[in-house]
């Protein structure tokens, strides 16, 4: 298991559309991603934020109060969403420093695989709503600054590249 570096936006892979986990062994890439999340001090990582474009995630909405519930999903869809829109800041380890107002559904069903597998189906709402929603579109390619108004992106994109210039 190890710690890996994290691709930063404007990177062009975090733009591109993964692909399904066929029947490769993912056990050492979903360790990998949990060991990345925790040591940056994220809720969620997906692999395309490692370099790795295949359909995985992992999250643990709770960990930092004290009670971890990682989560592993493997090609993951979305088969509902309860279309109430709800906006609320959101950080993404791909572009540190800063926060976006995203619009996001107050809740999603959710069909993925285990790692080993097994496949499971749930009902996900508040910040582990917003969480998958967000990891989700890591998985095809859109970040937080593709979910905002035109006007507001090139403010926060601005303000982005500034910092992070050299
Ligand atoms: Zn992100």
């Amino acid at each position: 298991m190890s710690v890996l570096p994290i691709l930063r936006w404007p990177d062009p892979r975090l733009s591109q559309r993964c692909d399904p986990v066929e029947h490769e062994d993912i056990d050492a890439l979903v360790a990998d991603l949990f060991d990345t999340m925790y040591a940056a001090q994220g809720r969620g990582l997906a692999a395309p934020q490692v370099g790795v474009m295949k359909r995985v995630f992992v999250m643990d909405v709770t960990w930092k109060e004290g009670t971890p519930s990682p989560l592993a999903m493997v090609n993951p869809t979305i088969m509902a969403a309860e279309r109430v829109p709800v906006v609320a800041d959101e950080g993404c380890l791909s572009i540190p420093g800063v926060m976006v107002p995203v619009e996001r559904n107050v809740a999603v069903t959710v069909q993925w695989s285990e790692p080993k597998g097994d496949i499971h189906m749930a009902d996900f709402d508040g910040f582990e709503a917003r969480c998958i929603q967000h990891e989700f579109d890591h998985l095809n390619g859109t970040v937080t600054f593709d979910r905002i108004a035109p006007d507001l992106r090139a403010e926060l994109e601005g303000a982005y590249m500034a910092q992070t210039r050299p």
